[in-house]
């Protein structure tokens, strides 16, 4: 399978797509076209555990990859969650499913591809030909860097760096990320949101120069963000894998249709549920849930996506965005995929921040997706009145894809469709926020939270959280959004 860019000019395999992870012109990597499931696979993969599923998809996105490697891979990667199913489907109401995507070693779904990538990847290096070592750069609102750490932490030539939004993101993520084992990490704070983070990163991307400086020192670039197709592939698998344990606990017939609800910042998680559906999946729709950054919410109601507005810095941090990168393979996919306007654009929203479709392609979206959002009254209330009426504890970003749920089931009351919301992360990762929502108790302390939001719900508390308490801080520094290919630099050198 071959990938094109969102704007235009490039091919790549499947391979040289992940080892780039972006396109030289600033584009994303998008299948020429979507690889379809037939009828006999559906059935096939019924019988099949979370790995062998997995590795099925991703064959059909990287076929120069052998499948035995594939599967092996899967196996390893999904070896390492907790509790036998790297994706449990659990049962909340009538109808209604939470798709837990977080038994993964960060306590969060961005396992779900962070786990697997560095097999990609390295495969993918082989593959190329790449004889350099490979620097993978992150920008992260939180949980993609603890997780690309842990992924690629002691890999065999490959180093990661890790910036985060200094004041972006949770004390549980930050002490995740500082505490970080491993000879080939590096973990930097940079001044202001992760929108300043996410750029200031792509446009070390985008440097000829930065690109000459790291290949004089033999190494080369490569993403882990969720721009790469890398990390997109393996998230369409758990829609299917969702799909056929809803069919073989007999909650729906195979064929039926059903809708997803998706916590959305950058647009990942939700597009790979559209992918899915591409490839023959049967979604229906797709609720695209956001916080007070409700920058999807407008655009999915109006066209026009406009990210001149005020940012908020929320309980659910993973959510604080509002250039949501991968909205960009939406917008090539609906063009028609015309990778001209794409370009202009993403070109526009560059130079204007703002960008606004037609009609008619605003129709073609709605015919999947709706948006809406929760601020944070609404999230809270959420977590509140499931934790009360079921027992279920869930996080704040999954808090916010429950609010939104529960909109749609008020405004369509006699809608059969089964709703499966997909819950990312671990309560513990927000302990006093989630304790806030479900008993009112404002504690000053992360611990402490994790303490009485045990007391609270029972939930058994992941060792790797726990232990955090006592792991010392290995990585403190705090740079300017213009000093970022210093620390770069500095880190290759060692
Ligand atoms: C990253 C993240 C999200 C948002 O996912 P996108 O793919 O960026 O839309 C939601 N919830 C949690 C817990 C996350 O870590």
């Amino acid at each position: 399978m071959n990938f094109l860019s969102t704007r235009g000019g490039e091919k790549a395999t499947g391979a040289q797509a992940i080892v780039k992870g972006l396109s030289a012109n600033g584009g994303l990597f998008v299948p020429e076209k979507f690889p379809v499931v037939t009828t006999e696979e559906f059935e096939e993969m019924l019988a099949l555990g979370y790995a062998e599923r997995a590795a099925k998809i991703l064959k059909k996105y990287f076929d120069e990859y052998d499948e035995e490697f594939l599967l092996k891979s899967c196996e390893s990667a999904y070896s390492k969650f907790e509790g036998g199913d790297p994706a449990p489907v659990v049962k909340l109401d009538d109808g209604v499913y939470m798709l837990e995507l977080w038994h993964g070693p960060t306590c969060a779904f961005k396992d779900m591809a962070l786990t697997i990538l560095p097999y990609l990847l390295r495969k993918g290096c082989d593959i190329c030909g790449i004889k350099e070592d490979i620097l993978i750069l992150v920008a992260t609102s939180g949980d993609t860097g603890k997780a690309a750490l842990e992924g690629f932490k002691d890999a065999e030539g490959i180093k990661v760096t890790v910036f985060y939004p200094s004041d972006g993101v949770s004390k549980m993520q930050k002490l995740q990320m500082c505490t970080q084992e491993g000879k080939n990490v590096d973990v930097v704070a940079v001044k202001g949101n992760f929108d300043d983070c996410q750029t200031a990163v792509k446009e070390i991307f985008a440097s000829k120069e930065c690109e000459e400086k790291l290949l004089e020192r033999n190494v080369k670039l490569s993403s882990a963000n969720s721009i790469n197709f890398g990390r997109l592939a393996p998230q369409i698998a758990y829609y299917f894998s969702a799909y056929l344990d809803l069919v073989s606990s007999d909650q729906i017939e195979m064929g039926e249709e059903i809708d997803f609800c998706v916590p959305t910042g950058n647009f990942g998680n939700i597009l790979a549920a559209y992918y899915a559906k591409q490839m023959g999946l049967p979604v229906r729709r797709l609720h695209c849930a956001s916080n007070s950054n409700n920058v999807l919410t407008d655009f999915l109601a109006t066209g026009v996506y406009d990210m001149r507005r005020e940012f908020y810095k929320t309980t659910s941090p993973s959510m604080d965005i509002l250039l949501s990168s991968n909205l960009e393979r939406l917008i090539f996919e609906i063009s028609g995929r015309n990778a001209k306007l794409t370009a202009k654009r993403m070109a526009e929203l560059k130079t204007t921040g703002k960008y606004e479709i037609t009609p008619q392609e605003l129709e073609k979206i709605s015919e999947t997706f709706d948006g809406g959002f929760a601020d944070e009254d609404g999230c809270v209330e959420a977590m509140y009145d499931v934790f009360v009426d079921t027992g279920y504890t869930m996080d704040t970003h999954t808090g916010c894809a429950m609010k939104v749920a529960v909109d749609w089931f008020e405004k369509h009351k006699k809608d059969e469709t089964k709703t499966v919301i997909v819950s990312t992360a671990n309560p513990y990762k927000f302990p006093q926020d989630v304790l806030y929502a479900v008993t009112g108790n404002d504690v000053k302390d992360s611990f402490k939270g994790i303490k009485r939001l045990h007391a609270a719900t029972a939930m058994a508390v992941p060792k790797q959280l726990k232990e955090l308490r006592d792991k010392p801080a290995r990585f403190t520094k705090t740079v300017d959004g213009s000093k970022l290919f210093d620390e770069v630099l500095e880190f290759v050198s060692k």
